[in-house]
């Protein structure tokens, strides 16, 4: 039997149904095909809780507590059937954030290690927000290699990941879990790039995080990981004073957040500023010649790219490498599994 959503705050209520899986409880599941970017979840809390205070005005209705009774429950009823709910089920307001808040739909939300949807805590509506394709999130905060995740979801969720990317085959998850470790391994070297010491030239600065694009990309990542590595690249821009990739790097950055988040979340709102002006952006300095990189013409796609991201073409791509050099070391992670 198909259930209407709970919570159709979001006036999206069609794109999905609660519906229960033999075996697994309930899920979410999607009823039709969900163009990516589509904001398919936007809920307010049935109650919070802070530290300090536990906020529940009003008692939930028979409806909402059948339905809060009926989430995963990893703890056990020990304490009570309400309090292993509530700690197996309420998600932080924002990162860091010492409140949170339990959401009877987005606590349905299945998790996947290579997620098509982005769950995020949307502070100017004060709502976590779900992006989709399909309806998985991550649960976890940060990227992890295999044997790190099914540590951790067993330990906080209670189950052995399945998803499709912990059910690959061996080699494919090998290759996964590398490419992940050099992510993090860039992450780190892009944290010193951005301070003080830094000694690293523009053009290296950007295989860093072209790098991680491409990683990111051979990985399948569609989630907020994305507009960050553009992001990077626009402050890298940015901070040498390149005005014209800092804007192009900047419509890009913005554009990837809005699919995931929406033109209303805080960092969409904030990276429309530096679509207009990238000079607005505190790490701005005027580039050293003070002379600004002219706009290519009439480049092919691959060309392009490489401009953007100073890099050498790939010479695979068209005919006429002769005037690169052979130094150029060929990425071929684009065609790895998805
Ligand atoms: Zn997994």
């Amino acid at each position: 039997m198909q259930e209407a959503p709970i919570n159709d705050e979001a006036g999206n209520g069609s794109l999905y149904t609660i519906q229960p899986i033999p075996g697994k409880g309930r899920d979410l599941i999607a009823i039709s095909n969900i163009p990516k970017g589509t904001r398919i979840l936007s809920e307010l809390p049935l109650f919070r809780i802070s530290p300090t205070e536990s906020n529940r005005a009003e008692g939930p209705d028979d409806t909402k507590q059948r339905a809060l009774l009926d989430l995963q429950n990893v703890y056990g009823i020990g304490d009570g059937p309400f309090l292993g709910i509530a700690r197996s089920n309420v998600m932080p307001l924002g990162p860091e954030a010492p409140e949170g808040g339990l959401f009877l739909d987005a606590a349905r939300f299945n998790h996947s290690c290579r997620p098509n949807g982005q769950k995020t805590w949307n502070a100017n509506i004060g709502r976590p927000t779900v992006h989709a394709v399909q309806i998985t999130i991550s649960y976890l905060d940060i990227a992890m290699e295999y044997a790190e995740r099914q540590t951790f979801m067993k330990r906080h969720f209670g189950f052995d990941c399945g998803c499709s990317l912990c059910s690959a085959p061996y080699p494919q998850r090998l290759k996964s879990d590398h490419r992940i470790q050099t992510v993090a391994q860039l992450e780190r070297c892009l944290v010193f790039y951005f301070s003080d010491f830094n000694t690293t030239d523009y053009a290296g600065g950007l295989i860093f995080a072209f790098t991680m694009f491409k990683k990111l990309k051979a990985e399948g990542a569609c989630d907020a990981r994305f507009p960050g590595v553009y992001h990077t690249a626009f402050k890298m821009a940015v901070k040498n004073g390149d005005t014209t990739r800092a804007k192009i790097f900047a419509e890009r950055a913005y554009a990837a957040r809005v699919l995931v988040e929406g033109d209303d979340s805080p960092e969409a709102v904030r990276l429309a500023q530096f679509v207009q002006r990238p000079t607005l952006h505190p790490l701005y300095q005027p580039s050293a010649d003070a002379t600004e990189a002219r706009l290519p013409r009439e480049m092919s796609e691959s060309k392009f790219e490489a401009w953007l991201w100073k890099q050498r073409p790939d010479p695979s791509e068209d005919g006429d490498s002769d005037e690169f050099a052979s130094e150029f070391e060929s990425e071929d992670e684009y065609d790895d599994d998805p």
